[in-house]
């Protein structure tokens, strides 16, 4: 661990956040500062903040800020030990090794980028690949895209399986990653004739292969390397890699079945479209896309399978604060979609969405016999089941509206079995409405207060032991705010230092800290000067006697009722000190 340690401060010695943040966003010099629009929020004017010297950067629109590491964890969403390899392998750092299965793995990642790159050289240029070529320019994929997606093939006879050594790969690789099979006893390729699509995972490596036939004779027509420890088909979404920067400016994605699908939407221009990998929707992929999208459109095939699949999917969404939505359209496919009609034409189209439930209004609709009374209460009762977990309120009125005109059932009647079946599941309802609800900030001053002396305590510790009166944690009553002041308190004296040094920044702190800390760092609005630290301990102590006078005040009202007479003078005496305590303070 003590190696993992120092292998983190040597890799941050050697990264200027500047330049990576640089490689991410735009960034102009302000002063001491590097400023940017902020990438975690919506804002016109910039309030994200790099500096190189102080090694940290913060928006102060939205709170986010840290070490890079936590820049690339918020930016890249990863975890903290996949943001420092990836870091690393920026700056061409070896990681050591500390788990024999990173190096493994990324031993691994590397086989699959070359072998990706052996198939894309052959299709782009073997001679045996004209009719695949031809293939292609039939389906309307273009060399752009060939190239984006890295599409390759994978020839009819034996071809990894047989110069495996001459490419360089190892058999054992080979076999791990399954690009070679077992078939009749005898090692052969996977792949045979098939049109490959490497897939990227989110961060550009390659996890895996898919393979589309070629040659009728020979099935499936689709077929995916099998699961191994880098390819896992229920976490990986076809084209994210590709698409990431506009779902990320859009925090939007729309979701697909196929490959071409997704090609053929990209080559249009609609970067945002990702696909499954011949699994449906799981739980693994809903993680991810909560963490980087509000709104999604589900636009399957247009078949029985594709209705079943959104119908699943719908299902399964049904707990995230993601804006779902289907998409309506009248062709096979997205594919045949975005061939057949212009960019604005499938603009219009994904406007015209449906919110889930309408789609599934829709569809109950149509699987309903409404000409008899069965079928009219049946439907009206699957009507009355979704809208029970449906909290928009202008939602539910029109879906009522609607349902009243198609069955003739005044909408009183409808409203009256909603709430009935309500009140039924009364606690999954209940549960969402208490959940929309934050907690009000009662304490907004005083967490201004605390935020200021914390900031000059981290700023200039000598400062703030010199003018903060004795002040200690055990007075701070925000949590976090207090955790950082034990920290910096035991680090100061400790070490005799007199304010926190940039390098020592991440290992004084936790992940969870550093957004607040380089907040208090960076913000300028924090002025140094002894007299308002003085002001402002005072302050807060004030404002804590207050609320004890004002506890002390009602405790007094209640004991007057109960007549216990003793108590009450015991109070009261209390209540005096506290206020002469007061006038001392501002005295
Ligand atoms: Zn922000």
């Amino acid at each position: 661990m003590q190696d993992y340690k120092i292998f983190i401060d040597d890799l941050k010695s050697k990264v200027d956040i500047v330049e990576v943040i640089g490689s991410f966003l735009p960034l102009r010099k302000s002063g001491k500062n590097y400023l940017s629009l902020c990438p975690f929020h919506q804002e016109k004017t910039p309030s994200f903040v790099v500096n190189r010297e102080k090694n940290l950067y913060h928006c102060f629109g939205c709170g986010k800020g840290g070490t890079v590491f936590n820049f690339i964890m918020d930016f890249e969403k990863l975890s903290f030990n996949e943001s420092v390899q990836l870091l690393a392998r920026r700056y061409g750092i070896t990681l050591p090794s500390f788990s024999p299965n990173v190096n493994k793995r990324d031993a691994l990642y590397k086989v699959n980028t070359a072998v990706a790159q052996v198939f894309h050289e052959y299709l782009k240029k073997s001679n045996d690949t004209l009719g695949v070529r031809q293939y292609l320019s039939q389906r309307k994929i273009n060399e752009n895209s060939i190239n984006t997606f890295l599409l390759g093939y994978s020839p009819s006879e034996a071809f990894l399986s047989r110069a495996y050594t001459k490419l360089g790969f190892s058999k054992e690789e080979l076999q791990n990653l399954g690009l070679l099979t077992n078939r009749n006893g005898k090692v052969d390729d996977t792949f045979k004739d098939r049109l490959i699509f490497p897939i990227f995972d989110i961060s550009g490596r390659i996890s895996g292969f898919a393979g589309r036939s070629l040659n009728e004779k020979i099935g499936p027509k689709y077929l995916n390397i099998g699961e191994n420890m880098l390819f896992r088909k229920s976490k990986l979404l076809y084209g994210f890699y590709q698409g990431k920067k506009s779902i990320t400016n859009t925090q939007s994605i729309i979701l697909v079945e196929g490959y071409f699908d997704v090609i053929s939407m990209h080559q249009k221009g609609f970067n945002q479209v990702v696909g499954l990998m011949g699994t449906g929707l799981t739980y693994e992929h809903i993680d991810i896309l909560n963490k980087w999208v509000k709104e999604m459109i589900i636009m399957f095939d247009n078949d029985e399978g594709g209705l079943n699949a959104t119908w699943r999917a719908l299902e399964l969404l049904r707990e995230t604060d993601i804006n779902v939505k289907v998409g309506v359209y009248h062709t096979k496919d997205p594919d045949e979609l975005s061939q057949k009609y212009s960019k604005e034409e499938i603009n219009n189209c994904l406007l015209n969405s449906l919110q889930t439930i309408e789609y599934i209004w829709n569809r109950l609709l149509h699987q309903s016999d409404l000409s008899s009374i069965e079928g009219k209460s049946s439907f009206i009762k699957r009507v009355i089941n979704y809208l029970i977990r449906n909290a928009n309120l202008a939602m539910v009125a029109d879906i009522i509206k609607r349902t009243a005109d198609k069955t003739l059932v005044k909408e009183d009647i409808l409203y009256a079995e909603i709430e009935r079946q309500r009140e039924k599941k009364h606690a999954p309802f209940q549960k969402t409405i208490e959940n929309t609800i934050k907690p009000v900030n009662k304490n907004n001053l005083l967490n201004q207060v605390e935020s200021y002396l914390a900031g000059a305590l981290v700023k200039d510790g000598e400062l703030f032991f010199s003018s903060s009166e004795g002040l200690t944690p055990e007075e701070i009553t925000n949590p976090d705010l207090k955790q950082i002041f034990e920290k910096s308190f035991k680090y100061m004296g400790t070490e005799g230092i007199l304010y926190i040094q940039p390098d020592d920044v991440d290992i004084l702190f936790t992940v969870e800290e550093l957004p607040i800390i380089s907040g208090l760092l960076l913000s300028d609005s924090i002025e140094l000067n002894g007299d308002i630290i003085k002001s402002m301990v005072r302050k807060l102590r004030m404002m804590k006697i207050q609320e004890d006078i004002e506890i002390l005040k009602r405790e007094i009202k209640t004991l007057k009722k109960s007549s216990d007479y003793l108590l009450t003078r015991n109070y009261i005496v209390k209540l005096s000190n506290l206020i002469s305590y007061i006038k001392e303070l501002q005295g």
